[in-house]
């Protein structure tokens, strides 16, 4: 039986992406030749790869500014790459610390430059994204976490770099549990990262999105360079090719169901039902603050008198094939990741267990 995968990531992907991509293990399109045999240098991969950052261009409306690139690493290398490559020797950079993967985002960054934390959460266990005020230092750069994918927080807005007396500043976001999930302004942003196996394919390849006038530090060890990836147009060496080929696949089926505007809408109507569900429970309750919930992942628990329900919830929810709603083991409860391949059937089938388990109290 095909589970309903609630997993952070790796996660789901759509089912027909999945068929396309099993047959290009045997067979990709006519060439003779699996997907995981082809060269690099090939013309059937320079096709898909070219697709793949047309796709996204399209997709996310970027001007021609900007770079696509397919690196490997994961957002984990970008955590040092960006700092490095957006700072030069004591310069200062700003971080809003929401949580796991932007303290972990400092701790790379404080490797190379003196790092200023702008604004934090820390003190309620990230449980909201919190306001900035006005800087007074002048960053090199300022490094934001869109999507806080273990505590279920997202910037619903980004600040305002006006407000924040940061007009010139660069702007660095680690993108990657909700890229390509809803629509927003690519021209506020001079760097994105995002990991692929949250929301775009499997695990493997990291999109980059680069401003390439912005790039400050270009005299670095060559692979940690953006410019050389630009220059060999992501093949410096040999990419993830079936990673890039999944990511493609999926590109083209965001677009085949009306690109983001589509893809926003379905994701809020997700979201609204399970927060919904969680907000009218008497026996569940959200974790993260109402107005900084994440449309991607749903933090939520059972109330502390009702705790004595978790292993028929969790049990019930087995034998309808759920799989992957375990909190973090830093916050533990539940967390329902709804990316985009997640279908709304799968959400339905949760929200009426949860309905069903308040129902029959
Ligand atoms: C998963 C995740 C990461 C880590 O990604 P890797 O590709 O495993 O290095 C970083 N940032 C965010 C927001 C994430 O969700």
């Amino acid at each position: 039986m095909k589970k309903h995968n609630f997993s952070a990531g790796p996660s789901v992907l759509n089912q027909a992406v999945l068929q396309k991509a099993s047959k290009a293990v045997i067979e990709l399109d006519d060439t003779g030749l699996s997907i995981l045999e082809i060269s690099h240098r090939s013309q059937y991969f320079n096709h898909i790869i070219t697709q793949a950052n047309l796709l996204i261009r399209e997709l996310l409306n970027i001007t021609a500014e900007y770079e696509i690139l397919f690196l490997q690493g994961g957002a984990s290398l970008q955590f040092y790459m960006s700092a490095l490559n957006f700072t030069k020797t004591n310069g200062t950079c700003g971080y809003v610390d929401t949580g796991t993967w932007s303290s972990k985002a400092i701790n790379e960054a404080e490797k190379i430059c003196n790092t200023l934390i702008v604004a934090s959460s820390k003190d309620k266990n990230y449980t909201y994204i919190p306001k900035l005020n006005f800087i007074n230092s002048k960053l090199d750069y300022l490094h934001l976490t869109s999507n806080n994918t273990i505590y279920g927080t997202q910037f619903h807005q980004f600040p305002s770099k006006i407000d924040i007396g940061q007009q010139n500043t660069n702007i660095i976001c680690d993108m990657s549990s909700d890229i390509l999930s809803r629509k927003f302004d690519i021209n506020y942003f001079d760097l994105i990262y995002a990991g692929a196996q949250k929301n775009i394919g499997p695990a493997g390849t990291t999109i980059i999105i680069v401003k390439k006038d912005k790039i400050k530090n270009k005299n670095l060890p060559t692979y940690l360079s953006y410019s050389t990836h630009i220059n060999k147009k992501s093949l410096f060496n040999t990419p993830p090719v079936f990673s890039i080929y999944v990511c493609m696949l999926t590109l083209q089926w965001i677009k085949e169901k009306g690109g983001l505007s589509k893809i926003d809408e379905i994701n809020r109507k997700k979201a609204k039902l399970l927060y919904n569900t969680i907000d009218q429970s008497s026996i569940f309750q959200g974790i993260a603050n109402k107005a900084d919930r994440s449309i991607m992942n749903v933090t939520f628990k059972l109330k502390e008198e009702y705790k004595q329900l978790e292993s028929k919830f969790n049990s019930i929810c087995m034998e309808h094939g759920i799989v992957g709603i375990n909190g973090h083991r830093s916050i533990g409860g539940y967390r329902a990741s709804i990316y985009n391949a997640l279908n709304i059937e799968s959400v339905k089938l949760l929200t009426d267990i949860m309905k069903d388990l308040n129902n029959k109290l």
